[in-house]
């Protein structure tokens, strides 16, 4: 379908237009990586809970795969796969607890291990000859012995009938499972984690060889698509508004918006007085006159730093930063609607724009536990409920690094495609106690510098996040023959793939220096420059 609507109805979504696998979710911390691996591979893929019932899908899977979990398929209250699933007559692969899920469902073959196998672990595979030889693609292009990752705790006790062992180890004399005549297959190792040396190869031969997904998931392919579907949504009068603060996803967000309708995509960016330096005015360049986007730049800095005087609680920074946030914007709507209703070019402010990512959606239906209900998505401060407005998340489906690819192919420049993490809070909470506007300054200058030095350097890209923060109280230094009762900067810089983790970048020494340098000779008031040095945990990221 090259306009993304199908005969007319409701715009289509992804795996209505791309081969899908579909990987269904038993909780396992590892099943995002699985659709990531694939959507790597160019290969569309989504997660749905375990628990999800086929019949409530109204489109077809090219394969599915059935996730690890904690639980154990032989207890009363597992999680179960909808039987119908082996009814669909479409490739499957089990791994660990979804291989474990298949051995179960055909014929309980299951119980609890002697010891728990957690690590590397040796894998042998056996090749098949003859009318069976099919079972090898599962392994085509890995070598006999493959270091792989294994954690389980439970085993198969015997092969379910018509089933063929297609590999071994050690500890697991099923390691591989595959079904002599249809498209099954089990694994007990994990392929997603990267500790599976072959991992990618063996989720390739299962995706394109084993259930002939096309590899066309590309984010050429998909920007077509999702303009063709927003344009179907929103239709050719109503207007859509959005937030935008600097970063990646809602700057690409609203270049979308903006390809699909034009300027009745109305962006809004708040400038709440503790953005990083220069910021407004940057945003302001970048998305109007590179960009074409429709946007207006409300200046609240001091209305943001009236409601912060004498607060020195992350808590309720936050809070203050988040409600006035919302007050700001929805008055800007206001203005925004009224002015679009007076001029009868367009219809009604109708749709809210979200930067949601698949993230996001991730974690707000994977499968928690049998007895956990699901929470649906909450969206932030819950506009578009208080302004009575629809959402729309044109990024709902991709992940960071599809944005940033979406990003660079829609012609955003590639500083702010690949710029770090800003929280919405911004600066008032690496500032430690009280939020003030010489603080603010004093941040934002010690920010530039560092960052600066870092992009100098050909560091940038190394570090996934790094930030100036001012600490509480003052030090005693000595300027110019002078006693200087000044302020405390400490350095951050972190690396990590998911910000769940993160190491401090080791700095040669040379570079510190030169960046205290600066900072002590450009930055007034300052009399002490730290470099932050705690990995996360036990420390997070930011400082409040
Ligand atoms: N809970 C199951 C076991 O211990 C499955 C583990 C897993 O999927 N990683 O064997």
């Amino acid at each position: 379908q090259p306009n993304g609507v199908t005969n007319g109805e409701a715009p289509a979504e992804p795996h209505k237009l791309f081969d899908t696998i579909l990987v269904l979710d038993f909780g396992s911390q590892y099943t995002h990586l699985i659709t990531r691996r694939l959507r790597e591979l160019s290969i569309y893929s989504e997660m749905l809970p375990c628990t999800q019932k086929l019949a409530d899908l109204d489109w077809k899977p090219k394969g599915i795969i059935l996730s690890g979990g904690p639980y154990s398929v032989y207890a009363a209250d597992a999680p179960h796969v909808d039987p119908e699933v082996f009814n669909l007559d479409v490739p499957i692969l089990g791994i660990c607890y979804g291989m474990q899920e298949i051995a179960w469902h055909f014929g309980k073959n299951v119980s609890a291990g002697e010891k728990r196998e957690y690590g590397h672990a040796a894998l042998k595979i056996q090749r098949h000859s003859g009318k069976e030889a099919h079972v090898d693609r599962l392994f085509a292009g890995l070598q006999d012995d493959e270091e792989v990752w294994m954690s389980h705790g439970d085993k198969l006790s015997n092969l379910p009938e018509n089933y063929t062992i297609i590999a071994t180890s050690d500890n697991a004399p099923f390691a591989g499972i595959a079904h002599e005549q249809k498209e099954l297959y089990g694994i007990q190792f994990h392929p997603e984690v990267t500790h599976t040396k072959s991992g990618n190869v063996l989720i390739k031969n299962f995706a394109v060889d084993i259930c002939k997904a096309n590899q066309n998931w590309t984010m050429g392919a998909f920007v077509d698509q999702e303009i063709a579907r927003i344009r179907a949504l929103v239709g050719d009068k109503a207007q859509v508004i959005g937030a935008v603060s600097g970063g990646v996803d809602s700057t690409v967000a609203a270049r979308l918006m903006h390809e699909a309708i034009g300027d009745r995509f109305h962006a809004v960016m708040v400038d709440n007085g503790v953005l990083r330096q220069d910021e407004a005015k940057q945003v302001k360049e970048t998305l109007t006159q590179g960009l074409g986007v429709n946007l207006t730049v409300v200046d609240a800095s001091e209305r943001f730093l009236g409601l912060l005087k004498g607060v020195s609680d992350p808590e309720k920074k936050r809070k203050i930063i988040g409600n006035t946030f919302i007050d700001i914007f929805q008055e800007e709507a206001k203005k925004i609607a009224a002015a679009a209703e007076n001029t009868a070019l367009a219809g009604k402010v109708e749709w809210f724009l979200q930067g949601t990512l698949y993230p996001d959606v991730i974690e707000s239906i994977s499968f928690k536990g049998p007895s956990a209900t699901i929470k649906t998505h909450h969206n932030v401060g819950g506009l578009p409920e208080k302004m009575d407005l629809k959402l729309i998340e044109p990024l709902r489906e991709l992940f960071k690094d599809e944005v940033r690819k979406l990003g660079e192919s829609l012609g955003i420049p590639h500083d702010l495609v690949w710029r770090h993490p800003f929280p919405g809070p911004g600066i008032a909470i690496r500032i430690i106690g009280e939020v003030t506007a010489e603080k603010v300054r004093v941040v934002q200058q010690a920010d530039k510098i560092f960052i600066e030095e870092i992009r100098n350097a050909g560091l940038y890209k190394d570090i996934s996040q790094a930030f100036a923060a001012l600490m509480e109280g003052k030090a005693v230094g000595v300027v110019g023959d002078q006693r200087l009762h000044g302020y405390i900067i400490a350095l951050r810089a972190v690396q990590t793939t998911d910000f769940m983790t993160a190491d401090a970048y080791e700095f040669e020494q040379k570079f510190l220096r030169r960046v205290k340098n600066r900072i002590g000779n450009e930055v007034q008031g300052v009399a002490r420059v730290l470099y932050e040095i705690t990995s996360k945990p036990p420390a997070t990221i930011e400082f409040e």
